[in-house]
């Protein structure tokens, strides 16, 4: 079975969040269930540096006024395929930003060119490789499924992935003549949005199904308060939605073998460990005491709950924990955190700033990881933290609820639990989780119990993968009876 994934960031080519991991990770994990899945990407210029023998497989005169090629080449031994343009790649800054943080003001055309050229790839195939199924990520993929449906692949089937609806690229209706569509598409049952264009809107009003990262976060777009204004839609097309939750790479994030923190260790070599808090503690000014030390590794936004963060700082310090924190972000949150790391130095320790190495040191040192996002469609850092023992505090929400289990009662007596959950999403509740995890702290064997626990719970790709290839499966089916 042959798949095309189409995504905008690409781990290790170019990564801003958690869909480059899923992007990157995909294909290897898919290809033990029988799927040959290639994945085209931008050619940024940081990405078109990496890439190595490149081959161009196809040409374009002019994809929305750019000379364009697909290139095939490889990163580490893996095989990519580069939508190679550089009008609209080759720039400063990062793959949706100029070097100022600013969105670029054609990212309606960038992205619309990647659709474009990947419904070419399976309208005419590609060097003789030509897709059984499109796959969409996010909003930048979103026209994906959009121009499939004009053209001659109209009945390949196309699927969907939402990894964070905030995102919806939403663009003036001005733009629609450009975007080479039938007027047809501008309406309820394409592109149009409230009388502008969304390309995520359209993807997930045309694809045959949609996917989104962890079955609560399924379930929750489908209301009011989580829907960001697709929730209607979104229910309208409940039967064909999926909840799958991420996996991650169990190879890169391997503590036992980890070449990136001081000492390797397992969940039976816990007390390995100790050198790993210590490097951590040095990293971050980190004076010695008996509480926990909390980490955050996250984008310092809103969503993430930072400021729930920075209103408890003081109280957790107060109960004898200590926070090293990695981010970057709102320039609010950076503030606040930094005038709190000032206000306790050596029990809060910041490091403003996107450090891969780094937040490889604070899993394998914290004791453990605060995650108080508001929303969050599966998320990474608590996958990673459990498979680190560095234990999971996080909001009962979206992919957060599904796979982290909170140390109650009933799950610490059946030696289940993983980590602590909160709810609702407060500064009080996120101050009782941490009172919480300082009591459980306390008890040395409580504790390695849960850090054991987790360490032995499956974060790998290979349930999800599975679920991949059986509705890719489906999908297929349907669009080919048996006879
Ligand atoms: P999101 O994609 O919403 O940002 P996820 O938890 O799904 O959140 O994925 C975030 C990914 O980015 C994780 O791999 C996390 O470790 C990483 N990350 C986030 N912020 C930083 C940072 N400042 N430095 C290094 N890695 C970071």
């Amino acid at each position: 079975m042959k798949v095309l994934s189409v995504a905008s960031e690409v781990y290790p080519l170019i990564k801003t969040g958690g869909l480059a991991d899923v992007a990157g990770a995909l294909p290897a994990a898919l290809a033990s269930h029988g799927v040959d899945m290639r994945v085209l990407l931008p050619g940024y210029r940081s990405v078109m540096a990496k890439i190595r023998q490149p081959l161009r497989l196809r040409e374009f005169d002019d994809l929305f006024g750019a000379s364009a090629a697909i290139l095939a080449g490889k990163v580490d031994g893996m095989d990519w395929l580069v939508l190679d343009a550089p009008e609209f790649f080759d720039r400063d800054g990062g793959p949706y930003t100029d070097a100022a943080g600013l969105d670029h003001p054609d990212n309606w055309r960038r992205f619309a060119a990647l659709c474009k050229a990947a419904a070419e790839i399976a309208e005419h195939g590609l060097g003789g490789w030509k897709p059984d199924i499109v796959h969409a990520h996010d909003w930048q993929a979103g026209l994906v499924p959009v121009y499939l449906g004009q053209g001659a692949a109209a009945a390949t089937p196309s699927v969907m992935t939402v990894h964070n609806l905030a995102f919806q690229g939403q663009f003036g209706a001005d733009i629609f003549p450009e975007l080479g569509l039938p007027q047809s598409v501008f309406s309820m049952e394409g592109v149009e949005y409230y009388g502008d264009v969304s390309f995520l809107k359209g993807g997930l009003q045309l694809a045959s199904a949609i996917t989104t990262v962890s079955p609560t976060y399924a379930q929750e777009i489908r209301r009011p308060d989580f829907g960001m204004g697709l929730d209607g839609l979104i229910n309208a097309r409940a039967a064909d939605l999926h909840g799958i939750v991420n996996g991650i790479d169990t190879k890169v994030w391997d503590p036992s073998g980890d070449p990136l923190i001081d000492t390797n260790y397992s969940a039976s070599k816990l007390k390995k460990r100790q050198a790993n808090r210590k490097a951590l503690a040095e990293r971050f000014g980190l004076e010695d005491g008996d509480g926990p030390v909390f980490t955050v590794i996250s984008r310092l936004t809103w969503q993430k709950g930072i400021d729930l963060l920075t209103e408890a700082a003081d109280d957790i310090v107060a109960m004898g924990g200590r926070i090293a924190i990695l981010g970057a972000g709102d320039a609010a949150l950076e503030g606040a955190l930094l005038a709190a790391a000032a206000r306790h130095r050596g029990a809060i320790g910041l490091v403003i700033g996107y450090d891969e190495p780094l937040s490889h040191i604070m899993q394998a040192g914290g004791d453990a990881l605060l995650v108080p996002s508001r929303f969050e469609p599966c998320g990474l850092t608590q996958l990673y933290g459990l498979r680190y023992g560095n234990v999971p505090v996080v909001a009962r929400t979206g992919g957060l609820a599904d796979t982290v289990i909170d140390a109650n009662e009933a799950a610490s007596a059946a030696r289940v639990a993983t980590g602590f959950q909160f709810a609702p999403v407060t500064t009080d509740q996120l101050r009782e989780a941490v009172r919480r995890a300082i009591r459980a702290f306390a008890e040395p064997k409580v504790w390695a119990r849960l850090q054991n626990q987790g360490m032995k719970a499956d974060v790998s790709w290979e349930r999800s993968a599975a679920r991949y290839a059986a509705l890719y499966r489906e999908l297929l089916s349907k669009q080919r009876p048996t006879e």
